[in-house]
């Protein structure tokens, strides 16, 4: 027999890849453009001009080795320098190329640095509802305990008094992520600066530090003007996990970071351990030719206003139809109250109108939808009087 904690995980899927591969099936019956799915996070802005120009560049001009050769395990030199010297140039961050550990995406980056915090069975992360499903995973395969924050489903802020309650002895990380996905929430500084406020506190309270891991997928994509916060500036103990995923629109070629800033506690330990379970995980060496483009592409994202104009259209649409929408300032998902507080039946009934959303339970916030809109914009209108009709479905 295999082991049953993975065969477990394996035959039950995940909620959001089943309605994607309902969506790729149904389009195949009724047409693509009768389908209305907004069920995953996979960007449709193109990548920037910098990305198949750097791979072009590679291939004309760089031997095989260069391109396709292993890099170093935790990620070419060259790379790491330039990403340290553009974190400094923009955040004023003060780190080295040495403290980033490259990786195939946010995923990687999370289960590596799980498994380099986590030293005893049982181990306590705190993760704020609602939260990417995947994290309970991440923090069970590396022998955590997740101790979840119940959503502050009034503003979807940081619940700070929530979390000061939910600190333990055995408390070793909260984990964090801004912008949200699922809410479409962005943490203001002010909200930072308090949480490094009390992780310092309960940290010295308690004899031993608790980390604080950012999880930034989608730190660029970010609206209204507002700013893009440092974490590790308002709390030193800070492990940054990025992907660029959606920033560069690269979700498929598995390429992201983990920072480890120079004046983490036990800095040198935790990178060494982070290098470790990347090694133990087998995640070393991430995509080479992707390393590059990233190297190529500093400071440069997809076209982040494309997303602008679908949150417009999206939420102004379903608030007209009589929707309860969380404003969304960041990410491209829209936060939707269930008409009825029933979420998965909502998802049902939306399904039966080939559209594609996602009931928010394993979010760890039931009686809301995601709906993901990083989609085409006409698909989007399309989509309006289909969920006119499901609002009627209530009436
Ligand atoms: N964290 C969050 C909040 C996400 O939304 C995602 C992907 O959607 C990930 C992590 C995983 O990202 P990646 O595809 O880079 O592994």
């Amino acid at each position: 027999m295999a082991n049953k904690k993975m065969y477990a995980l394996g035959s039950n899927r995940s909620v959001i890849r089943d309605l994607f591969d309902y969506g790729q099936e149904q389009a195949k019956i009724v047409g693509r453009d009768h389908v209305f799915d907004f069920s995953i996070g996979n960007p449709t802005v193109p990548a920037p001009d910098c990305v198949p120009e750097c791979v072009i560049d590679m291939e004309k001009t760089k031997s095989s080795l260069e391109i396709n050769g292993y890099t170093a395990a935790a990620g070419d030199p060259s790379v790491r320098a330039g990403l340290a010297d553009f974190m400094n140039k923009t955040y004023g961050a003060g780190v080295k190329g040495s403290d980033f550990y490259m990786t195939c995406g946010a995923s990687a980056s999370l289960a590596i640095t799980l498994h380099a915090l986590i030293e005893e069975e049982g181990e306590e992360i705190i993760i704020n509802a609602p939260f990417f499903p995947e994290y309970t995973v991440f923090i069970s395969n590396a022998g955590g305990k997740e101790v979840i924050i119940p959503a502050d489903t009034e503003h979807f802020q940081l619940n700070l008094s929530a979390l000061e309650e939910a600190i333990s002895p055995k408390t070793r990380a909260v984990l964090i992520n801004s912008p949200n996905n699922p809410s479409g929430a962005v943490y203001s500084p002010e909200t930072i600066e308090a949480l490094g406020k009390l992780l310092a506190k309960k940290s010295a309270e308690l004899g031993h530090t608790i980390y604080l891991i950012s999880d930034e997928p989608y730190r660029e994509i970010i609206y209204d003007g507002l700013p893009i916060v440092y974490v590790p500036k308002y709390y030193k103990n800070t492990v940054i996990c990025y992907s660029y995923s959606k920033s560069l629109s690269l979700p498929g070629n598995r390429i992201g970071y983990i920072l480890v800033p120079e004046e983490c506690d036990q800095h040198d330990e935790l990178y060494a351990a982070v290098c470790g379970a990347g090694r133990a995980l087998g995640y070393v060496c991430a995509p080479n030719l992707f390393q590059k483009v990233v190297l190529a592409c500093l400071g440069k994202t997809s076209d982040v206003s494309i997303y602008d104009v679908n949150r417009k259209l999206i939420y102004n649409g379903l608030k007209e139809l009589g929707y309860e929408c969380v404003y969304p300032e960041g990410a491209f998902y829209l936060f939707v109250k269930a008409p009825d507080g029933n979420s998965i039946d909502f998802m049902n009934r939306a399904k039966k109108l080939n559209i594609l959303i996602v009931a928010t339970d394993t979010f760890g916030c039931p009686g809301y939808v995601r709906v993901s809109y990083c989609v085409d914009p006409e698909m989007i209108k399309r989509s309006l009087p289909y969920f006119k009709k499901l609002m009627e479905s209530y009436k």
